[in-house]
């Protein structure tokens, strides 16, 4: 079987740098994940959304304000979580499938109030500006494995990592790799996501 990995896109949806990603997944034929944060949600970054659900991609939930979790009460704990679904089923019409928390900022809390499979990823610091897109290409190939969850932003303005993709896309070819959605990996690699994990590779028990 052909090695597979998930690109996934955190802190969206806005209308300057999610289109840029969304026009290069196209040109290279490919899906991608958006965990989005509720409160970036406008009329227009809607649009683009739905436009990632209509080329096949997934959205998912980031919270509404991107709070770290780890030090909030239970109930605002769920309700950043539940805000985030409610506005993703108001404006995809569809329940996002993984929760990805901000800041990777988990406890047990955390785990036992948000009701779905949780994200982590390998990342390339490509929130931190200084971070050039050589870098974080080289960060990317220098790690990747069958089965990884690659933890990317199509925050706005975040043009290294526009860059870095349109390297990163066709070098993984070159290696073999299948782009997935999350929910596509995990259920061709034969996994079904467990609770209590924070998952950064298909594979991981733990
Ligand atoms: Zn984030």
């Amino acid at each position: 079987m052909s090695k597979t990995v998930a690109f996934t896109f955190d802190d969206g949806p806005n209308t300057v740098t999610t289109p840029r990603v969304l026009d290069i997944l196209e040109e290279n034929g490919i899906v991608a994940s958006f965990f989005l944060i509720a409160r970036n949600i406008t009329e227009e970054s809607a649009e683009v959304a739905r436009r990632a659900l209509r080329m096949g991609c997934e959205i998912n939930n980031h919270t509404v304000n991107h709070p770290h979790l780890d030090r909030l009460p239970p109930e605002e704990i769920r309700a950043e979580f539940d805000g985030c679904t409610e506005q993703i089923v108001r404006i995809t019409g569809q329940k996002p499938k993984f929760f990805r928390p901000p800041f990777i900022d988990v406890n047990q809390d955390v785990f036992d109030n948000i009701d779905l499979p949780f994200i982590s990823g390998v990342g390339c610091r490509d929130w931190e500006p200084q971070v050039t897109a050589r870098e974080r290409i080289d960060l990317v190939m220098s790690q990747v494995r069958d089965g990884d969850l690659i933890l990317l932003h199509d925050m706005a303005g975040n043009e290294n990592t526009v860059e870095a993709i349109r390297f990163l896309i066709p070098e993984l070819k070159k290696q073999g790799y299948r782009f997935l959605t999350c929910s596509q990996i995990f259920a061709e690699n034969g996994v079904t996501p467990r609770r209590g994990i924070l998952y950064s590779n298909v594979f991981q028990t733990a």
